[in-house]
């Protein structure tokens, strides 16, 4: 290969694994092997100027724009920084900074693996947050900014610029990441790899209400503006804590090498304990005076670094791939390995994912493999050494049958696992749908437990979650650890089980892809089991965050005749297959009838209707000259807007129409557990309520932006600081 197309051809392949990382947030290469190859391009460009070409990988910030949110400019660029696996490396960028301006004094700060984010505030109020997106322009995500609770909606404090934006980095926590993957694994939803990609993907989501929930956090590290009145880093960062930031309280000043190494040595370890994930640390010049000096490249400031963690890994041989199999009948590949000892742990099983990842790899068993654990918890094999391959090896045969019961497997359109199509004779499907109906979260029959649902199983008591309603006392207690007392509780919670409301009923089934949100938004929209079951594909996905995958899966479950004589045999039992009755709030809005549109801050549409009929009102689906208000929320269809303007129909935000009734935000039905907001969404705080600004028409949204243009400072490349 020559060197042009060597050049070409690393070009290629970086740009194809930034689309990954950055637009899909499904990364197919390990950190490290993607800052190898970066590396390599960048000297091959360094010896071969004739090549030169703006576009590349080496030169441009990794751009996470996508086409779903509206595009905003940044007021100054947001660059990546540098980076580098080696101290000596390190110690040479010092060498160079002091050669350059003399004494430095460095800002040493954990590297937070999540995802950049510029919060803009003017007058102390949240403005804007945008996505480093390409460096000069990044995606409008404010409201799904807006839900993560550690950012101020309203600074407190004094002495802030009337205009300026922080910088900083959205993160997932360990405790979030682990709670969502088990969400998603329940339901049966492709899984996060990584902190970093949830917490990327959780930020491009369409809808606020689905990012509230997802416990996502931010610290801010950088302050950004014309005429900050401070003369360095650490000033500007004491300041953002006053103002109600959240600035980590582990960075340190540094003056000499030593300390610089004391530190990253110091969190090299003790970042294991934190409660979410860092890839390293940053090395920043403090004084703005000096970093005046050292100015930027095109992609990075010179006056920071980043000094990266490599991810532990270890070799060890992979003996065997094994297949588990999930409730919904997915199959997850599982690499067994000899045990080895990895980031103090002793490493015995990793997971794969499915059949493209092993066949990417082109792993075989016998191989030496990597196995990586980085910020997450299951460890993962990230290569093979190829070296040590034997010769007689094979490639892998992915498994088609079920490791179970023998089922053909099937792969569905667009999904990277197999499924056991099996559903009613697969063992392990058979017992994870009846573990996840006794679940607390689901129909709460836990005093019921794993081990005795398979012991249940095993002495042909239970096959299915309806003869849970069937069972009697006297054959729970004759059972082995099970005594008369033990019974007669699990007789009660059956019993007390019949009282779970509708919504929980319906998440309880285990219908593929149907969580806990998404059964409330079922119920909340048809309000009964039959008017589900009976929904046709159309009537499905009209419902609040039903799409077309969803709907496809109810259509299934509901078109299986075994799933039908289970739900009729449940409804026999008395479980709640109805959403109870609204309670009447107020006559308020007796003879108006609203149209809804749009995604909003602090309500679905789903509520807001309730909401509307609570109140007397009546519900439209489309404008027209009966219509008497069109409550517009965010990403409102211009349709719509422009038959309101044009018949005169009055434009009204969420914040209006709470307003309008009393500002009742009461639960829709008389239990205030099917209230739909989903339990752990995150509402703003008290006092901040009113700041909320929603884009309620295209002309004001209009006369907002053409705003923060003309007060935005003017953008000046580099002069940052
Ligand atoms: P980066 O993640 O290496 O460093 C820059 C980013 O660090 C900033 O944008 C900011 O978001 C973050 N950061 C965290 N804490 C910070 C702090 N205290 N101060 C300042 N910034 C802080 O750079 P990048 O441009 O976001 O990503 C490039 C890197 O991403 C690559 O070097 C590579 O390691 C990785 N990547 C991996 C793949 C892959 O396929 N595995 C693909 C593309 C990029």
């Amino acid at each position: 290969m020559s060197v042009e197309q060597q050049i070409n051809e690393l070009r290629r392949l970086l740009n194809e694994y930034n689309h990954k990382y950055y637009v899909e947030n499904n990364p197919v290469v390990s950190d490290y092997e993607f800052d190898t190859l970066l590396r390599q391009l960048q000297d091959l460009e360094r010896d071969n100027p004739q090549f030169d070409d703006p576009n590349s990988p080496t030169k441009r910030v990794g751009s996470d724009l996508s086409n779903s949110f509206r595009s905003v400019e940044h007021s100054f660029a947001m660059l990546s920084l540098s980076n580098t696996y080696s101290l000596e490396e390190l110690h040479e960028w010092i060498e160079r900074t002091e050669k350059e301006v003399g004494e430095v004094e460095y800002m040493c700060e954990l590297k937070f693996d999540g995802t950049a984010i510029s919060l803009t505030y003017e007058n102390g109020r949240l403005l804007r947050a945008v996505t480093r997106g390409d460096g000069t322009r990044g995606d409008d995500v404010t409201e799904n900014v807006r839900t993560i609770r550690s950012i101020p909606l309203v600074l407190t404090g004094e002495g802030y610029p009337d205009f300026f934006e922080i910088r900083g980095e959205i993160f997932m926590p360990y405790s979030s990441f682990d709670r969502l993957n088990a969400e998603r694994e329940a339901t049966g939803e492709q899984l996060f790899a990584n902190p970093r990609n949830a917490a990327a993907g959780t930020l491009k989501q369409q809808q606020s209400q689905v990012v509230a929930k997802r416990g996502l956090d931010c610290t801010l590290y950088q302050l950004a503006g014309n005429h900050l009145p401070f003369e360095s880093h650490a000033e500007s960062l004491d300041a953002a804590r006053r103002w109600g930031f959240k600035v980590s309280d582990c960075s340190r000043l540094c003056r000499t090498t030593s300390e610089i190494d004391e530190y990253i040595s110091h969190w090299d370890s003790a970042r294991k304990e934190m409660p979410f994930a860092t890839d390293g640390i940053v090395i920043k010049v403090n004084r703005y005076s000096d970093r005046r000096k050292l100015g930027t490249t095109s992609k990075a400031p010179k006056w920071a670094v980043a000094y990266k963690f490599k991810a532990e890994q270890a070799l060890t041989r992979l003996v065997k791939v094994t297949y588990q199999v999930g409730r919904t009948g997915a199959i997850t590949p599982v690499a067994n390995l000899e045990p080895v000892l990895l980031a103090g742990t002793t490493v015995k099983r990793a997971t794969l994912h499915n059949a493209d990842q092993i066949a990417a790899l082109d792993l075989r068993e016998g191989d030496m493999v990597y196995v990586e654990k980085g910020g997450e918890i299951i460890p993962k094999i990230t290569g093979v050494e190829l070296s040590e391959r034997k010769a007689e090896s094979e490639p892998l045969k992915y498994i088609d049958t079920c490791p179970e019961c023998g089922s053909e497997l099937v792969r569905y359109e667009g999904e990277a696992k197999h499924y056991c199509p099996n559903q009613s004779g697969c063992r392990p499907q058979i017992l994870g749908r009846i573990i996840h109906f006794i679940r607390r979260k689901a129909m709460n029959i836990e005093s019921l437990g794993e081990e005795t649902i398979e012991l249940l199983f095993e002495n042909n008591l239970i096959s299915n979650i309806a003869d849970i309603y069937n069972l009697k006392a006297s054959q729970l207690s004759v059972l082995p650890r099970l005594g008369e007392k033990s019974a007669d509780n699990i007789m009660q919670s059956i019993e007390n089980s019949k009282q779970v409301p509708f919504y929980r009923v319906l998440f309880a089934l285990g219908i593929r892809f149907v969580g806990e949100t998404t059964a409330k938004y079922l119920a909340a929209h048809f309000r009964s089991l039959d008017a589900v079951m009976t929904a046709s594909r159309e009537e499905l996905v009209e419902a609040e965050e039903i799409g077309d995958k969803i709907a496809d899966s109810i259509l299934d479950y509901f078109a299986d005749e075994k799933n039908r004589s289970i739900i009729e045999r449940l409804r026999a039992a008395g479980l709640q297959f109805e959403a109870e009755e609204r309670v009447v709030a107020s006559e308020q809005l007796s003879g108006l009838a609203f149209v809804i549109s749009g995604s909003f801050t602090d309500h679905s549409r789903d509520e807001l209707k309730a909401l509307i009929e609570a109140h007397g009102g009546k519900n439209l689906a489309a404008v027209s000259a009966n219509t008497s208000y069109l409550l517009a929320g965010d990403k409102i269809g211009p349709a719509k807007l422009q038959k309101a303007n044009k018949l005169g129909v009055k434009i009204i935000s969420e914040q209006e129409f709470i307003e309008m009734i009393g500002g009742d935000t009461m639960p829709i039905t008389s239990s205030p557990e099917q209230t739909l907001q989903p339990e752990s969404t995150m509402q703003p705080e008290v006092g901040v309520q009113a700041e909320i600004t929603l884009q309620t028409a295209d002309s004001k949204s209009e006369s907002k932006s053409k705003k923060d243009a003309s007060d935005a400072p003017t953008p000046i490349q580099g002069s940052l600081f």
